[in-house]
């Protein structure tokens, strides 16, 4: 492939900043990058505390373990989305209960989601797809009014806004990904938000192996010991100082996101409109992170038939999650041809087009050139 879909983004102080952590033999984790990482992100984000984690999937997997999630309770996520958002969940004996998700922005439908809350409901997973807002004052209300907490997986949508409040600060907690897809990455990496301070100490011990290491640290105990069930969820600090040299350029990369994102949408209007073809929806009252473009063709056949061509001339375009409440695992749990018809229809038309930070202009205008040539 000469363009791939992804390549991950390089700033330029990714390996200074390595050296750094090797010269200050600390390359464990909650080293000196470590604790400047969270700086960062609870001071920008305006987060009482963030935890640095090995993936966001582990973020999701402490959040189920911090709900105290047990075998019998049910836990409603979108149909679409990454396996991660409701394995975390399912690994502690929880149900999965999958919603559809809204045409526009294809994020959770929350017009849907009352009809699906149960006296065993535990929590309710929402996903920012591509970095645009779910509908969180709706969700927010039904979610108080039973008494059910909100975990948003935020893998898409770091720095992104809802009605000029940051994604990631609604929920509970939230969890980012530092995969190499993702707009910031160390290669894999994940955080944990903590919106709700009841669970942060709870978060320290469970990240650091059960232990109250955490506050030995900060002198509040004079030996640390066993006090909770708990794992290793902490990153080595090379891979924390990785990050932070991107964390630190967030702007930059946003910016050269966005040039990309407006670029596709305005180049590839008028061709979009005459082949049926829609572009992505982003509502006004939302600030999106320019994680993906993405294209919703009008069939499954003259998408595979989009992927084929941009194939023959170099071009890696994908398509992306596979409905869950119809997988091998959420048929298990009940799911069927019809349970969520939006989430089944996307599935089969969305295409994603080559998108990263480094991309050049050249790149970019060799892709849309060759969808041009593609028509229906
Ligand atoms: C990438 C992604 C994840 C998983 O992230 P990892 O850091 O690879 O564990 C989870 N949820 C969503 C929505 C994602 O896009």
């Amino acid at each position: 492939m000469t363009i791939p879909f992804n390549r991950p983004t390089t700033v330029g102080k990714e390996t200074e900043y390595m050296q750094q952590a090797l010269q200050n033999r600390h390359i464990s984790g909650d080293g000196q990058f470590t604790k400047k990482a969270h700086t960062l992100l609870e001071e920008s984000l305006g987060v009482p505390k963030v935890l640095l984690t090995t993936s966001c999937t582990h973020a999701l997997e402490m959040s189920a373990l911090l709900l105290d999630l047990k075998e019998g309770d049910e836990v409603i996520v979108p149909s679409f989305t990454f396996v991660s958002t409701i394995n975390a969940f399912v690994l502690r004996n929880a149900k999965p209960v999958f919603a559809d998700v809204r045409p526009d922005t294809l994020n959770i439908d929350e017009s849907k989601l009352e009809a699906l809350i149960t006296p065993r409901t535990r929590a309710i997973v929402v996903v920012h797809y591509a970095g645009v807002g779910c509908e969180m004052d709706a969700i927010l209300e039904i979610a108080n009014r039973h008494g059910i907490p909100v975990v948003e997986d935020n893998a898409h949508g770091l720095f992104g806004k809802y009605k000029g409040k940051l994604l990631g600060t609604f929920g509970v907690m939230a969890t980012q990904s530092f995969h190499e897809t993702k707009n910031f990455t160390c290669g894999e990496g994940g955080a944990l938000l903590i919106n709700d301070p009841k669970y942060i100490e709870d978060a320290e011990i469970l990240r650091e192996k059960g232990t109250n290491r955490s506050r030995f640290f900060r002198g509040q105990v004079d030996k640390y010991t066993w006090v909770n069930v708990g794992s290793s969820y902490l990153p080595s600090d090379m891979l924390a100082a990785f990050l932070l040299a991107q964390l630190e350029e967030r702007e930059q990369i946003q910016a050269r996101r966005r040039q990309i994102w407006e670029t596709y949408y305005t180049e590839l209007g008028a061709w979009a409109e005459e082949n049926h073809v829609s572009m992505p929806f982003v509502p006004a009252h939302c600030e999106q992170t320019y994680h993906m473009f993405y294209l919703l063709f009008p069939s499954l056949e003259r998408r595979q038939a989009a992927i084929a061509h941009l194939k023959e001339r170099g071009i890696q375009a994908v398509f992306h999650y596979l409905p869950l409440h119809l997988s091998p695992m959420g048929e298990k749990y009940g799911g069927k041809v019809g349970d969520c018809p939006v989430t089944e229809q996307i599935s089969d038309q969305l295409l994603r087009l080559p998108f990263y930070t480094n991309m050049t202009e050249e790149e970019q205008m060799q892709v849309i050139e060759a969808l041009k040539e593609f028509s229906m």
